[in-house]
């Protein structure tokens, strides 16, 4: 049962991981795929690519995992979309939240994953171009309301990418949490909101000072998809419904390693992500089934205290390389994603 929620249970988060091609510079530098996806499920991880490596691996601990599903580098968007959030698009317009991550080291895929391309759309314009087909087949569809926003988390910083500016403050209002003054969009179809508010507003995201080929390394960009509709109860009452799915395409999950130990201080000292460390404690926490989740640790998920956990969908994608030059990154967003089931 994907949703467990409240009276104690466990909040179950569906994990998947998605392989990327090799790429052209990882190829001329000589690397080997070190990864090997099977059944659709079952990911072999070998450090030096080597063909006779793999058929040892069943017994190698730590080198063999399972997710609901895993993507070879042929799947499609489409399929990858399908798989994971097709279901929360369904959820959300029964009146849940839902949310989806896409997690991995920077270059691993997360971007193409949740934005992708004009040619290849990812998930985030999936997500809304079926959230309308599925709105236009209901027989009151005039009742539905659409509203896009688009945030990013930099720094502990929250912005608006639709409308950049001043950073926002989050308040706690009667709703949860809210970033006030955070543009809504109101969407009507698929055509314009779909591309053309995800991808103008990806080009808003915060470039890495430091390294300024590797754009947004370090920000988490949130899309958020709410639909606000009227239905009859059995008492033929007319009720308000609202569903809100979160589509987050986080920062890169390097500088997040082997730091869970350390104080928050050090971790400021350090520049470590607290957003993505929060994030992971957070999981960690519900998947534990503990009764108290820190959400209040970091501004993203703060953000996501509404989409994450209790009655909500959970998804994550953890996004790999195939080369074994990023072998250190793969097998550490492996563990992760390992913890989170
Ligand atoms: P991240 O956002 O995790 O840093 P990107 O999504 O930017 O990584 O991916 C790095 C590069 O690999 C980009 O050039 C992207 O287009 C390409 N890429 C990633 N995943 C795929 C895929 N499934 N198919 C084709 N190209 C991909
Ligand atoms: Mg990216």
């Amino acid at each position: 049962e994907r949703n467990c929620g409240g009276g104690g249970d466990h909040s179950r988060i569906m994990v998947f991981v998605r392989l990327r091609p090799m790429a052209k510079r990882e190829r001329e530098a000589g690397s080997r795929c070190c990864v090997r996806i099977a059944n659709r499920r079952d990911v072999y991880l070998t450090e030096f690519g080597n063909e006779n490596d793999y058929l040892r691996l069943k017994r190698l601990r730590g080198r063999h995992f399972a997710f609901d599903a895993s993507f070879p580098d042929s799947a499609t968007q489409q399929e990858v979309y399908s798989a994971t959030t097709a279901e929360l698009v369904e959820a959300v317009l029964q009146g849940r939240n839902g949310s989806v991550f896409c997690y991995g080291a920077t270059g691993a895929g997360k971007t193409y994953t949740m934005l992708g391309t004009v040619e290849n759309p990812g998930v985030m314009v999936l997500a809304i171009k079926d959230l309308f087909t599925k709105i236009r087949q209901r027989s009151c569809d005039g009742n539905h309301v659409v509203h896009l926003s688009y945030l990013e988390v930099y720094n502990e910083t929250v912005r608006d990418l639709l409308s950049p500016g001043r950073p926002l403050i989050l308040r706690e209002d009667k709703q949860g949490i809210v970033a006030a003054g955070l543009t809504q969009y109101r969407a009507y179809s698929t055509d314009e909101p779909g591309n053309g508010t995800a991808f103008h507003g990806n080009q808003n995201r915060t470039t890495e000072p430091t390294r300024v080929n590797e754009t947004s390394s370090r920000s988490h960009a949130i899309l958020q998809v709410v639909v606000e509709y009227r239905v009859k109860d059995a008492a033929m009452n007319v009720v308000n419904r609202v569903g809100k799915l979160s589509l987050i395409d986080l920062a890169g999950s390097e500088r997040a390693l082997a730091t869970d130990q350390r104080t928050l201080r050090s971790i400021e000292g350090a520049n470590i992500n607290r957003s993505l460390l929060a994030l992971s404690s957070c999981i960690n926490a519900l998947v534990e089934g503990k009764r108290h989740i820190p959400y209040r640790n970091s501004k993203l998920t703060q953000l996501l205290k509404d989409s994450l956990g209790g009655s909500c969908n959970t998804v994550m994608i953890a996004n790999i390389s195939p080369s074994n030059l990023s072998f250190g990154e793969t097998q550490n967003t492996l563990h992760w994603a390992d913890r989170a089931k």
